[in-house]
């Protein structure tokens, strides 16, 4: 295959799956929302739950997006020093995203931001947005595909804490938020926090916390038990899907870190809503895909 042939292949293939993430929603959360829909016993809950199966079902038959914000494209790449196309990635992703606007089709969501005029591809300045991890002696690319819509993204929040605030100061500036803007994405919620320095580095854990599979945890035991009070904290305020009251508030709670400055504690919260698109493929050095977030599919 010449260069320009497996550029082509790879962008049809990212293409087509940047177009189904937007459909169908991965497989741990359509678990996690029928699990969270069995813990309910109002008829208001029960009722929402259900029409949002109902919506997931309807997207797949009629095979149209399962929202209508299918949000500004964002790819975490992990990529192998020695995969063939690491050169061209940022480009033919930026290729893939415009096929896949007209193809699903995705609502035109990039505006050039001053000049305020709608790209109406989906693309434009810094969009879709590429966070890179480089990996040495590997051949393999992994790519996170994300769907970061309008509502989901309102949350957000970063800052710098005084040390002395400590993790109570981490757990107050979490629930500030979701008490606030956290009705702004639809619930139930998948909440992200980044623990660091400052407010990039948090902010950016804060997102690659939203990758993580639901169920995960963080691997520091301490910061494990946080999520899971955390979650209950958040729970507690009692959102239930759309806000509209019930059990749960979230999905989860997934905390990322960093070692930090001592005289810092930069935290940041993310939050992913209960369409929660995101997909992860892995590519081999022949450009063979595996997709792992959504059983059955085939690029
Ligand atoms: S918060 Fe999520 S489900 Fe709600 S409108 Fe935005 S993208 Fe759609």
């Amino acid at each position: 295959m010449t260069k320009e042939q497996s550029v082509e292949l790879m962008t049809d293939k990212m293409a087509k799956f940047v177009a189904y993430v937007g459909k169908k929603l991965p497989d741990d959360v359509e678990a996690k929302l029928q699990e969270l829909r069995q813990q309910e016993t109002t008829p208001l809950a029960t009722a929402i739950y259900d029409t949002m199966a109902r919506n997931q079902k309807l997207a797949v038959d009629l095979n149209r997006p399962c929202c209508q914000d299918t949000g500004v494209l964002q790819f975490w790449v992990k990529c192998g020093v020695n995969f063939p196309l690491m050169g061209e990635l940022e480009a033919l992703l930026k290729e893939a995203v415009v096929r896949a606007t007209f193809a699903a089709p995705l609502r035109h969501n990039s505006v050039e931001t001053f000049d305020e005029v709608n790209t109406k591809r989906n693309v434009g300045k810094g969009t879709p947005t590429v966070f890179w991890d480089i990996v040495p002696d590997d051949d393999h690319c992994e790519i996170y595909t994300y769907m970061a819509g309008g509502g989901c993204t309102l949350p957000g929040k970063a800052m710098v804490l005084m040390p002395g605030m400590g993790y109570e100061g981490v757990t107050k500036f979490v629930l500030d938020q979701m008490t606030s803007y956290g009705l702004n994405a639809c619930p139930p919620l998948l909440v992200g926090v980044g623990v660091a320095t400052s407010v990039e580095t948090a902010a950016l854990l804060s997102k690659k916390a939203l990758m993580r599979p639901l169920g995960s945890h963080n691997p520091n035991p301490r910061a494990a038990e946080m999520e899971k009070l955390l979650e209950d904290g958040i729970n507690s305020i009692g959102l239930g899907p759309q806000g509209m009251s019930g059990k749960n508030s979230v999905m989860g709670v997934h905390i990322e870190n960093t070692a930090r400055h001592p005289s810092t504690i930069g935290v940041a919260v993310n939050v992913g809503c209960w369409s929660h698109r995101r997909g992860h493929v892995v590519f081999d050095k022949d450009l063979n895909a595996t997709v792992t977030t959504h059983s059955g599919v085939q690029l």
